[in-house]
């Protein structure tokens, strides 16, 4: 039997409930994972869910890239259809593992608010793009707004819109969550671990090379955050990834009062963790001032530790403008990211070209994306489908010519 029959079959045994005694007499396909984030957590649990003998190597901890660093909004608030479609079946299976897994997530909608004509003319622009799609937005009166949230004092409303399907989480918690179910199925965690080299012959993978040892594989995926390019290098892929930091202020519990994502006037984001924590940032990427060069060039933290808390204290002063009931709030830290971002926006997934055991899943958004690609990945890896849903984000668009 060809090892896709196995595959094949490994499947079903697994579907129709045989135990792990009955699969263990099959050979099973040995897959690793790089990255012990979110994305990476996602796929690992539905690989060894399905079967697979899967073995993640994180370098640091679970969690540690992108992950613990994003404001972790669940949307589908994009323009292009396909992509809202990949992302509305990410946020449906998130329902259902919110309670299987007790992900503690916060389905409060999203706000997004102007306070004059200016501004109106985005919110109008947002709601435009969305109007007719299966993301359910509705514009508000300011009677509306304040009865929808009445601890928020917005100000002046020129224009505002809500979407109801929105949610956001804690993502290093909804992590390990997906860790813990990667290990219920016998995916084993290595960590600290670094992946240092590939062992490949004729484009194919023998083995990864690690700070642990070497490990025998027979797939490898790549799900590495903004370490995924040195990764894919080492197979002769060049991926190039666009340097996009962000930071995001987070304050001391305050009182419960905000369910919903906001992104109120003059560029602000934010929201109120179920601790009451209040999270967000006053800029999406950092301002292009001179005293912000090195962080707009390079993967680095903040200059010292005033312009750190200065950044973050501004954040939440703005953020407390609006929430009257939580001033006092104060500063606890402030997280400087780097978000996994494709040159186009959009996710990276699929078999790398010239390496076909190599198969890559980055992307922004990857928060929002993580259960479905979880799902994606198994199907088509192990059942070796190439699924439409995917099809727009082949690495591939990327390969260089000529
Ligand atoms: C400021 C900010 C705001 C964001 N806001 C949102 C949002 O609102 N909604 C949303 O959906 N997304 C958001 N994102 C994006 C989202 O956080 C990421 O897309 C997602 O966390 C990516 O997860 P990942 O598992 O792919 O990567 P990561 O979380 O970066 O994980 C990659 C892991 O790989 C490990 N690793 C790297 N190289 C190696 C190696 N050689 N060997 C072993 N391990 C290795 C790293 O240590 C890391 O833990 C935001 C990101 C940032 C920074």
């Amino acid at each position: 039997m060809r090892r896709r029959q196995f595959v094949h079959a490994l499947a079903g045994l697994a579907a129709a409930g045989f135990s792990v005694a009955t699969r263990a007499k099959i050979p099973r396909l040995r897959i690793g994972v790089v990255g012990g984030g979110i994305v990476g957590a996602s796929i690992a649990w539905r690989l060894a869910e399905a079967g697979a003998d899967v073995v993640q190597f994180e370098r640091t901890a679970p969690g540690a890239g992108a992950t613990r660093n994003s404001f972790a909004w669940l949307n589908a608030f994009v323009a292009d259809r396909h992509y809202q479609a990949l992302r509305l079946a990410s946020i449906a299976v998130y329902r259902e593992l919110d309670e299987l897994l007790g992900l503690g997530i916060t389905w409060g909608g999203y706000l997004n608010w102007a306070r004059d004509e200016a501004e109106a003319a985005t919110v109008s622009a947002n709601a435009a793009q969305l109007a007719g799609t299966a993301v359910p937005t509705r514009s508000l009166t300011p009677a509306e707004f304040a009865n929808l949230n009445p601890v928020i004092a917005p100000g002046p409303i020129a224009a505002a819109l809500y979407s109801a399907i929105d949610g956001h989480l804690d993502p290093v918690h909804a992590t390990l969550q997906l860790l813990a179910q990667a290990r219920r199925h016998g995916a084993r965690l290595q960590c600290p671990c670094e992946v240092q080299g590939l062992d490949m012959r004729s484009g194919h993978l023998r083995s990864v090379q690690t700070s642990g040892g070497v490990v025998p594989l027979d797939r490898l995926v790549v799900a590495a955050g903004v370490d995924t390019p040195r990764l894919l290098e080492m197979a002769g892929f060049k991926l190039r990834l666009r340097h996009a930091p962000g930071f995001l202020a987070h304050s001391t519990p305050a009182p419960l009062q905000v369910r919903s994502v906001c992104d109120a006037p003059a560029g602000l984001s934010f929201k109120q963790m179920a601790d009451g924590t209040l999270v967000g940032t006053d800029s999406p990427e950092p301002p292009d001032l001179p005293v912000h060069a090195s962080i707009r060039e390079g993967a680095i933290d903040f200059p010292d530790d005033a312009i750190r808390a200065l950044h973050g204290n501004r954040a939440l002063d703005k953020i407390k403008a609006f929430l009257p009931g939580a001033r006092a709030a104060a500063l606890d830290r402030v997280t400087l990211g780097f978000r996994p971002m494709p040159t186009d926006g959009f996710p990276v997934i699929g078999h790398v070209p010239g390496a076909p055991d190599l198969y890559v899943a980055v992307t922004h958004s990857g928060v929002t994306l993580a259960p479905i690609l979880g799902m994606h990945v198994r199907s088509e890896l192990l059942h070796e489908r190439e699924l439409s849903a995917l099809a727009p984000y082949r690495p591939g668009r990327f390969a260089q010519r000529g």
